[in-house]
């Protein structure tokens, strides 16, 4: 069971048929938008962890399956990098017969997520070019709405479509402009639901992995733990020392040193060498 209304299957459904020979059912008639939507009419509740696990119950809920999975993403500033945008996508596999949640999440460096204010489509020929318009349609909306009813138009990708757009919502802005998005529905961003059929198939991966103590499925990485010693002085730097492996059922944790095998840190990381 998959809750979704954005076409987020079609980057879904194959990871779990191939890599688990799980079928998917995707329940026609649910709103996931009533639990928040990225255009913002609908504030989200609470962490994206809980709206992913909100939507698969709403899913189950619907099928009255006891297996219900269900993506969320959320796109601002870079979590790591300062002045680029970047995208977290989070997928979660509730299972109330085995009283357990499976997460897996993604970091986007290079999502297609940008915005600009405009009166007229000759001031947007750069930005249509630069999110590969029309692949990725766009969002248009008064870039100050007067007091009337909201106007907001989405999934739009032609030219004619976008040049009405901003016709209608310019006539509604205070400062005669408009401000046009990227429309962040997956199924509307094809960089988006590529990022989220990576995830699919990460979040298989971990679900094929069974907890060495208890056996049950979804052993991962949970965390990490810093404090690399420094190659100068020994000192805990703010590199990653461990990988922590968790199970999602028993209290079984493992620390696994660093992939890349590296046992010290360069100074430049460390707080006491380079403060
Ligand atoms: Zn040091
Ligand atoms: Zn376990």
């Amino acid at each position: 069971m998959l809750a979704t209304m954005h076409g987020k299957e079609a980057a879904i459904v194959p990871a779990f048929q191939e890599r688990l020979e799980l079928t998917v059912e995707t329940p026609s008639a649910i709103d996931t938008d009533a639990l928040g939507t990225f255009t913002g009419e609908i504030p989200r509740a609470g962490t994206i962890r809980e709206a992913a696990i909100a939507k698969a119950r709403l899913g189950m809920a619907a099928t009255g399956l006891s297996i219900g999975i269900a993506s969320e993403g959320s796109y601002g500033p870079h979590p790591h990098v300062p002045f680029i945008p970047g995208g977290v996508e989070l997928m979660v596999l509730v299972d109330d017969g085995r009283g357990i949640v499976v997460s897996e999440y993604l970091i986007d460096d290079a999502p297609v997520y940008e915005h600009v204010v405009a009166a007229e489509i000759g001031d947007l020929r750069t930005f249509l070019d630069h999110i590969r318009f029309p692949d990725h349609a766009v969002i248009v909306r008064p870039h100050e709405p007067d007091d009337g009813s909201v106007l907001i138009h989405k999934g739009l990708r032609t030219a004619e479509a976008l040049e009405s757009a901003l016709e209608t919502s310019t006539l509604r802005s205070r400062d005669n402009r408009a401000l046009i998005q990227t429309d962040m529905r997956a199924h509307m961003n094809p960089t988006r639901m590529a990022s989220i059929g990576r995830l699919a198939r990460a979040l298989c991966d971990r679900l094929a992995t069974p907890c060495p103590a208890c056996g049950a499925p979804g052993y991962g990485q949970i965390d990490v733990e810093t404090g690399l010693p420094c190659e100068w002085c020994g000192a805990p730097s703010i590199m990653v020392r461990y990988q922590i492996f968790g199970c999602v059922a028993c209290e079984f944790r493992e620390m696994r040193p660093r992939p890349d095998g590296r046992t010290h840190a360069d100074p430049g990381h460390c707080p006491e060498c380079n403060p």
